[in-house]
């Protein structure tokens, strides 16, 4: 069989928690918490188990589900979304992404992805047929310029792909790169896949730009979202993704196929915990109270940070303590101190590598603290 991903290997993130569990390494590397999800949301999803919630819900997901969904869209990023035929609950963010471009990239169609890019994106389009135009964000802000963007376009480019709250760099953005996107969309009438699934995950103040807050851009847009990311139970697999429903109806069309519906007891759990604001509402101070301790205890060691605005990832340099490969010292780092990261060069096609690393710290005080027990000898 000729492959059609000859040059996929196994995801950093896979490749980098087995290293740590081999070296009992303190696992930074892969983004999960390490702390469980609500006993709350756990007695919901069984309370429904319980009273027989167990066989197939509806294609697009659970009314309920998908009401509570447009309930926050509408109070947060004030955009009326309809439940019925806007709004898909799917099995992750990961899946939300993959239909999206499998639902409008033909063979041919151009893409443009920024890097560093979250692994899936690159794979996602090229097992479409699609061809990636890839965009270095600015080092070490990872800004988008917007003119090389422009500079970018042809006739053949369909969809562009965004991230923000950012993997893995925590840069969020801002209002004017919603501005000089909703002139593009205008003009080229491009698709825009928007990759939200931290959405909650924003620091100091600051706004989440959700595509959902720009009518302009929101009716030739994807919008994906995850569940596991934010409630802290990735292994659930529940995400959601929101679109107009022009666009909605053909990825709807596809999602039929893949999997046809979405595990059934845990939407009932899900719809019932977001009917109360402050699950979400809570959850910027919750994880900037995790960023801020992380950057405190990591102050007693060499490694530099960088500005991590939202997300649950902090990017540190190295460079005061070796000129070694990020991939190298990364695997060190696991092997011989016992803390494992993810090398920022793995998101980039060519092996970009500004000798930067990916700690997560969606991780409890105690576990953060062990951490930088341990980084503090290097
Ligand atoms: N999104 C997670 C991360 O960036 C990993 C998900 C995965 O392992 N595929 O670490």
């Amino acid at each position: 069989m000729i492959s059609k991903l000859p040059n996929v290997g196994t995801t950093i993130f896979t490749v980098m928690s087995a290293l740590a569990a081999s070296h009992q390494a303190i696992n930074l590397s892969q983004g999960f918490p390490d702390y469980d999800c609500s006993d709350e949301l756990k007695a919901m999803v069984n309370e429904a188990m319980q009273q027989g919630h167990n066989q197939y819900a509806p294609m697009p997901g659970l009314p309920q589900l998908r009401n509570a969904i447009a309930t926050k869209i509408s109070s947060l990023y004030q955009q009326q979304v309809h439940p019925d035929s806007e709004i898909t609950i799917t099995p992750g963010g990961t899946y939300a992404i993959f239909t999206a471009i499998a639902t409008c990239i033909h063979p041919g169609d151009e893409v443009i992805i920024f890097e560093p890019a979250y692994d899936s994106y690159i794979p996602n389009v090229l097992v479409n047929g699609g061809v990636p135009v890839l965009i270095s964000l600015s080092f070490p802000g990872y800004r988008i310029n917007w003119d090389e963007v422009r500079s970018k376009i042809t006739p053949r480019t369909r969809m562009i792909m965004l991230n923000t709250p950012h993997n893995p760099t925590g840069s969020i953005l801002q209002e004017n790169d919603m501005q000089e996107l909703e002139k593009l969309v205008d003009e080229f009438n491009l698709i825009v896949l928007s990759d939200e699934v931290y959405e909650h995950l924003v620091f100091d103040g600051a706004q989440h730009h959700s595509v959902l807050r720009y009518p302009a851009i929101f009716r030739n847009s994807f919008v994906t979202f995850s569940f596991g990311k934010v409630f802290h139970n990735t292994g659930w697999k529940m995400g959601y993704c929101v679109a107009p429903e022009h666009l909605m109806k053909e990825y709807r069309k596809v999602h039929q196929y893949l999997c046809f519906s979405v595990n059934t007891p845990m939407q009932y759990g899900l719809a019932k915990f977001l009917e109360m604001p402050s699950h979400y509402l809570e959850l910027p101070a919750f994880y900037q109270q995790k960023r801020d301790y992380f950057l405190e205890l990591m102050k007693g060691t060499r490694f530099t940070p960088l500005a991590s605005q939202g997300s649950y990832f902090q990017l540190m340099k190295y460079d005061r303590i070796s000129d070694e490969g990020d991939k190298d010292f990364a695997i060190r780092m696991t092997k011989e101190f016992g803390v494992a990261v993810i090398p920022v060069s793995a998101f980039y096609q060519d092996g970009k590598d500004d000798h930067v690393i990916r700690f997560c710290f969606a991780k409890k005080q105690a576990t953060l603290e062990q951490a930088a027990a341990r980084l503090q000898q290097i």
